[in-house]
């Protein structure tokens, strides 16, 4: 499905919520944020998940060329009033990284009421009790916005409706160990950005079509298998279209807060407090290269290795300080394991497309 037809399709499902009373609530973040908290209020949360050349440029008015691209492309999006994030009530902004930072302080420009949450950049302790209670401010602000009050048992029904969507996005998954596989990297990453931005309601009869089609009919992906990491790569993002069909690669296994971090885990639906739950599931059980210290390398190593991967694309936005940090600990890590990385750092300008296309071709190439 073409991103046009994506967004188009979100933005007739969130015209007809918002006429049906729900308030449409942007989230920033990429992830380490609970999207249940919304839904059990009755609220739609909706992941700014858009980035772009062109809306980069337009951030260029607000930010330094020194912030990394998703926050200007975002503060891009927000100024040429693109249709989809038009339809935002409310934004959920705060601390995650200097991108999100530099977004909250502008959103004033924009006429956009926000809630700054603060997310922690470790996850024991005091921390972890300091994360519970922003959590709880959340809820008391997402009760005053919607006159809804989220309760025990409209928590759980959220958290249920979130797990069965994640069991059934590590379901499609599965199928990415097999040698041709049904899905690549791109289905994986269209299907989570739309769950992202439309919700388990939508996309669990979506998910199970999919699956239905693919047992019955399943199409046959072939390529270098490759494990890709690093910064988000946003819904238009042609990263993953270059490796898997200009390059001759096959993205089989990720890390990605708009992939495989979504859906690996669960929210422990028997935990007494659904809140903690949530914290725990969020805060302690997120592949996001942010947290401190980096506890990413282990789960790495262990997707790398039952997806049969051949090497792996460490992708960096420039000027993303969330993963260019860890870059040199990164490669020093995987080179000891004899794994192949190649480092790419970029942004959303096109000019460098043949450039990146060129080293990604190389590196297939000698990991063959
Ligand atoms: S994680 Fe990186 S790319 Fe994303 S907003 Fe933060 S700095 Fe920008």
């Amino acid at each position: 499905m073409s991103i046009e037809i994506i967004i188009k399709e979100t933005i007739e499902v969130l015209k007809n919520y918002k006429d049906e009373g729900s308030k449409i609530v942007g989230v920033v973040q990429h992830g380490i944020f609970p999207d249940e908290l919304v839904l059990a209020a009755g609220a739609i949360p909706l992941r700014l998940i858009l980035g772009g050349e062109d809306e980069q440029e337009i951030g260029d008015q607000y930010l330094s060329a020194t912030t990394c691209p998703f926050g200007r492309a975002t503060l891009g999006f927000l100024e040429k009033q693109h249709p989809l994030y038009s339809l935002i009530d409310t934004m959920i902004v705060g601390t995650f990284c200097n991108g999100v930072q530099n977004v909250s302080n502008y959103l004033e420009y924009f006429k956009i009421p926000s809630m700054p949450i603060i997310i922690p950049h470790r996850s024991t302790g005091l921390v972890f009790d300091y994360y519970l209670n922003e959590l709880h401010k959340l809820t008391n602000y997402l009760e005053k916005l919607t006159g809804n009050k989220i309760t025990t048992k409209n928590l759980l029904v959220a958290i249920k409706e979130y797990n069965q969507l994640r069991s059934l996005f590590r379901e499609i998954n599965d199928f990415r160990k097999k040698p041709n596989p049904p899905v690549c990297g791109q289905t994986i990453h269209k299907l989570v950005c739309q769950a992202l931005l439309l919700g388990p309601k939508f996309m669990i009869p979506k998910l199970q079509d999919f699956l239905q089609q693919i047992r019955k009919n399943p199409p046959n992906h072939s390529g270098t298998r490759i494990f890709l990491t690093g910064s988000v790569i946003t819904l238009g993002d042609p990263l993953i279209e270059t490796i898997e069909e200009l390059c001759g690669g096959l993205v089989v296994a990720d890390d990605l807060c708009f992939s495989s971090d979504y859906f690996l885990e669960d929210v422990n639906i028997t935990d007494s407090d659904p809140f903690r739950a949530l914290a725990t599931r969020y805060l302690c059980r997120n592949l996001c290269g942010r947290m401190i210290p980096d506890s990413r390398i282990p789960i790495i190593l262990e997707l790398y290795q039952k997806f049969r991967a051949s090497g792996i694309i460490n992708h960096t936005l420039k000027f993303c300080d969330s993963y260019s940090n860890l870059k040199t600990d990164f490669r020093k890590e995987m080179t000891e394991k004899n794994i192949p990385v190649l480092d790419l750092d970029r942004d959303y300008a096109e000019s460098t497309v043949g450039q990146i296309q060129t080293r990604i071709e190389a590196f297939l190439e000698m990991i063959i």
